[in-house]
């Protein structure tokens, strides 16, 4: 058995020996020796040792794909950190950390487990499976031992067998197409085939059985004809073959088009390669000469090369029995191409063509990271899979596979899942394990949240956590819906500090002048908690806000060093020490608002104070300071509120008041004839004057309340109004309404 082992191994050296005699054989002989050592008695399902797997991987990765040391190593060392006691830190330093990432990399594709899903799901996983190789390498030998699993896959379950070739069928087969590797896609594909729907493909592959000898004499023929008559033009050279199509490719033409085998359209392909581009459209002339083309078949791969770089001339033609068979020319660098796809790149380096030719593959380049300039083996180093770097794939704990943004959290996967996740978010586990909401979530993560009724809501740090701008902008809907309150007051904030930074002016000062007031209205904010709210959830910036401001602002802050100018005229010399008078406190209608000169002031109409009320200011809406009694119900409810605690100010009266100042007083009266005259007369023996009235009755027994606005000097004048209006016969009550 040993020498059995030992032959296979010597078989293999030759095969890299064939393609790379300078390749590090004392390390490829040291990892088949740890292979073996490892994986000891473990025997594969077939009885034979376990080795003979590995051993088998790293013969595909050298014949098929020929690729450098580190692969054929990391090939022979594939299954002995998932499978054996080995650890990264023992590869790593019995060959190389290179080597070990490679073997980590593949066992952690062994890993990922797939499950029937629709199409969008399947591409994610593939793409998952691509930036999770991160090495293209680690790909490649992946699919070189998923490839040896499916040609040994008779010794498994049907269960396993059906299961490894749909995964197969839908993630490996597409990932080596999108690589370019035709041969190792096509074979992927009929071995999964062959569990997938034995039947249909036991009839297609004894058709082209029990055809063979017929078939070889068509495809002969052919080769002859084609041959002689391309001698003939001059183009010696040339290499031409046939072969039946492969039996998936046949398979799927059946399916689709709903044919019987009979019936399938083309079953032969023929390729003729040769050395120049230019050869190609000449034999494509003599093809289209010698036989009958089919229309609308001719395809012109070499002027549009497929996404994954293949290259070719496609055309169909009838032959000389009516047998349609399609042809492919192609250079034989195309064909390496088509053939090996990505790692037909390990063949150029080797067979002596420069690193420059690497520039005309655009693909192995989008591929690749700084390729431009490295050497050789710097340049093999380097290969990484970079298509997907801007993006993570990531499972639920249901084996959905979600696609997030690189770099991205917890918190964007919560919000990705739904926004109800999201919002009650309270802890998350990623792989088993709980984490911090700002960790960041890697390829191949299963991530689970954990939510709770009594959450409180994503907190704002969260906006700077979240990656994807999904998930921020669902944040910042929960703060504009749920902390309304909240928002007005950091947004109050945000916005006075940046109006000190930016302008140097109070939020007072802002707040006074119409003028900015309007041009706030005008930025589509009913009125400014709208405009905080918005600045609070992160709606807009302060900063923003301010900006569109600067200019009412600057206008505001000139007319104000006019009017201070007007006001204070420069003394003139000799400058004389005048006496210190205190001056008249005065304010805008009578009112000191402490801190604020000149500020816009209006009394609220609940509770109509006048002079020599207790009275409270508020910061409104956009209408500057709104005055109260201090007594007004409104204002005892509303400095309950700990939202609204910023918004209050001291006020008092000031020395010098208005005129008069308006405001209401209700009387309860029993109805009666003259009653109207009588109040009348109380009125203007007062010298007070009504500005309205209105009278209606409340109760059945002729009991009626009028409602009269007055304007007073002060709380002295209304006083004695109302003592005044109390001594009326009839009159019940007299009370200044509130709310
Ligand atoms: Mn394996």
């Amino acid at each position: 058995m040993l020498a059995d082992l030992e032959k296979r191994y010597q078989d293999l050296e030759d095969v890299i020996r064939g393609y790379n005699p300078s390749a590090n054989f004392a390390q490829i002989r040291q990892a088949y020796e740890f292979a073996r050592d490892n994986h000891g008695t473990q025997l594969r399902k077939d009885g034979s040792p376990f080795v003979t797997h590995p051993l088998a991987v790293a013969r595909i990765v050298a014949d098929e794909l020929r690729l450098d040391s580190e692969s054929i190593v990391a090939a022979l060392l594939h299954d002995t950190i998932e499978d054996t006691g080995a650890t990264h830190e023992q590869v790593a330093k019995m060959f190389s950390p290179t080597v070990a990432d490679l073997v980590e990399g593949v066992s952690k594709l062994t890993r990922v487990h797939y499950t029937s899903k629709e199409e969008e799901q399947m591409e994610n996983l593939r793409k998952m499976l691509l930036a999770m190789s991160k090495d293209i390498r680690v790909i490649l030998v992946k699919i070189a031992d998923r490839l040896h699993n499916m040609r040994t896959m008779e010794y498994q379950t049907p269960a396993k067998q059906k299961q490894k070739s749909f995964e197969t069928m839908e993630i490996y087969a597409p990932i080596a197409h999108r690589l370019g590797m035709q041969k190792m896609k096509w074979e992927l594909e009929d071995l999964s085939l062959k569990y997938l729907d034995p039947i249909g493909y036991q009839e297609i592959v004894s058709t082209l059985e029990n055809n063979a000898a017929e078939y070889e004499a068509f495809m002969e023929e052919v080769d002859r004809q084609i041959g002689a008559r391309l001698k003939e033009s001059g183009i010696a050279d040339a290499v031409v073959y046939g072969r039946t199509k492969h039996p998936y490719s046949i398979y799927r033409k059946m399916y689709t088009q709903n044919k019987r085998l009979d019936d399938v359209f083309d079953l032969f392909a023929f390729r003729v390669i040769v050395e120049e581009v230019a050869d190609c459209y000449n034999v494509l002339g003599i093809i289209h000469d010698m036989y009958k083309p089919i229309l609308g078949r001719f395809k012109d791969y070499i002027g549009t090369p497929k996404p994954n770089m293949y290259q070719s001339l496609h055309t169909t033609v009838l032959g000389d029995h009516g047998i349609p068979f399609e042809v492919q020319i192609r250079t034989h660098e195309m064909h390496e191409v088509a053939e090996y796809g990505i790692a037909a790149h390990w063949k150029y380096k080797n067979g002596g063509r420069g690193i420059g030719e690497e520039s005309r593959y655009e693909w192995v380049r989008r591929l690749l990271e700084n390729q431009e300039g490295a050497d050789a083996e710097e340049y093999i180093h380097s290969l990484k899979v970079d298509m997907f770097a801007d993006e993570v794939f990531v499972f639920t704990p249901q084996g959905d596979v979600i696609n997030l943004p690189a770099g991205a959290t917890p918190i964007d996967f919560a919000y990705y899942i739904h926004s109800a996740v999201g919002n009650s978010m309270v802890s998350a586990k990623v792989n088993g394990r709980i984490v911090q909401l700002t960790h960041r979530l890697q390829n191949g993560d299963v991530v689970e949240i954990t939510t709770s009724k009594s959450a409180h809501g994503p907190s704002r740090d969260w906006l700077k956590i979240a990656r994807s701008s999904n998930a921020r902008s669902k944040i910042r809907q929960w703060f504009k819906r749920e902390k309304r309150d909240e928002n007005i007051v950091n947004g109050r904030q945000s916005f006075e500090s940046e109006l000190k930074r930016a302008m140097g002016v109070s939020l007072k000062e802002v707040l006074s002048d119409e003028g900015v007031l309007n041009t706030i209205k005008r930025l589509s904010y009913n009125n400014v908690d709208d405009m905080y709210a918005a600045i609070g959830y992160g709606g807009i910036t302060s900063q923003k806000v301010v900006g569109r401001l600067r200019e009412d602002i600057q206008r505001m802050i000139h007319q104000k060093q006019m009017e201070r100018q007007e006001e204070e005229p420069v003394p003139e010399q000799p400058e004389v020490i005048r006496p210190v008078i205190p001056q008249r406190r005065s304010g805008e209608k009578g009112i000191i608002v402490e801190g604020l000169n000149n500020c816009l002031v209006k009394f609220s109409k609940c509770c109509a104070p006048v002079p020599g009320d207790p009275i409270e200011g508020f910061i409104t809406r956009g209408y500057g300071v709104s005055i109260h009694r201090a007594d007004c119900p409104n204002v005892l409810r509303d400095k309950e509120k700990p939202e609204l605690a910023g918004r209050w100010l001291r006020v008092s009266w000031a020395d010098k008041l208005e005129e008069s100042y308006h405001t209401t007083i209700q009387i309860v009266a029993r109805d009666r004839n003259n009653l109207l005259v009588d109040v009348s007369t109380a009125f203007s023996a007062t010298k007070t004057r009504i500005t309205s009235l209105n009278a209606r009755p409340v109760t059945v027994d002729g009991f009626g309340v009028l409602d009269v606005g007055i304007e007073v000097e002060d709380g002295q004048q209304l006083k004695t109004v109302m003592n005044r209006l109390e001594q009326i016969p009839g009159v019940m009550k007299v009370t200044r309404p509130t709310g």
